[in-house]
């Protein structure tokens, strides 16, 4: 009997970690720093704001919600994920499949079930008002990547909790794809003009910054479009990309809400629980037109 164990204790062991905590970090600091040079040396838009005012406010949003994170979803989500390995529960753990492939695809479908989380960010009202304050930022640019309001964080650890069960994330999948969906979203917010074939060649693989660019539009139907976290397949797939809108000619922001004055730092905070506006109007009721 306990040579039975040895052996699963020792995997499930080895399941139990996923990547160190420092590689996380150095990726995500490493990457945000390289992409804050480049926005210095090859801006994709003009800036509306101050930069120094614009990236405090972000990342004092952006402390909030990494507490929340730490908070409440690290302690739910995290020994979720090793419960999930140890006991082999869920989609992906029971498919008759080497352990890459069972992490490659639990990667795959935590990136899919991102891209439906955020559509429903946008499309269910109560959802939206804590998406809002990130699309309210009047800049793209790295610092909005980490720009999301605490509530959405803490509205989130369900669904993440539901994605790790049931699609039977372990440490590795989950870390991996936090690690690589973290700096492709930094990557896609920044305010960086690649070359544009470069950007075409990546933007089969990944989403890209002209792509998300589009996304953050203040024409609704602009926005409605390009939901992808880090592999652009599911907006494919769903037939949800756009391409067309020249970034030159992309607003963004919320239409409501295209004064300075709406988008301070108390007023982001508050946006969720404040009287909401259509976001899609401009001030004057009007939709804007591109
Ligand atoms: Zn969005």
């Amino acid at each position: 009997m306990s040579t039975k164990k040895t052996p699963r204790r020792g995997a499930s062991r080895r399941g139990a970690r996923g990547l160190p905590a420092w590689v996380s970090g150095a990726a995500l600091a490493g990457t945000f720093l390289a992409l804050v040079w480049l926005e210095h040396r090859r801006p994709l838009r003009k800036r509306v704001e101050p930069r120094a005012v614009h990236t405090a406010r972000n990342l004092a949003v952006a402390g909030l919600s990494a507490a929340a994170i730490q908070l409440a979803e690290r302690p739910l989500v995290e020994p979720l994920a090793r419960l999930v390995a140890r006991r082999r529960l869920g989609l992906v753990q029971r498919l008759p499949l080497p352990a890459w492939a069972r992490t490659a695809l639990a990667v795959l479908l935590l990136d899919y079930t991102l891209y439906l989380w955020h559509v429903l960010a946008h499309r269910v009202d109560w959802l939206w008002r804590f998406h809002q304050p990130h699309h309210a930022d009047l800049d793209l640019d790295a610092s909005t990547a980490l720009r999301f309001h605490f509530g959405e964080m803490l509205a989130s650890v369900p669904w993440r909790a539901a994605q790790v069960a049931a699609i039977g994330a372990g440490p590795v999948a989950l870390s991996l794809w936090q690690t690589l969906v973290v700096v492709e979203i930094l990557f896609h917010h920044s305010n960086v003009e690649l070359p544009a074939d470069v950007e075409r060649r990546l933007g089969w693989l990944v989403v890209t910054p002209r792509m998300h660019g589009i996304h953050h539009s203040i024409v609704r139907e602009e926005a409605d479009s390009n939901w992808s976290n880090l592999l652009s397949v599911w907006d494919r797939l769903h037939g949800t990309l756009r391409l067309d809108v020249p970034q030159e000619e992309v607003t963004i922001g919320v239409a409501a809400l295209r004064r300075p004055s709406d988008v301070t730092l108390p007023r982001v905070l508050e946006m969720p629980f404040a009287e909401q506006r259509d976001a899609w109007r401009l001030p004057d009721g009007s939709r804007p037109q591109r």
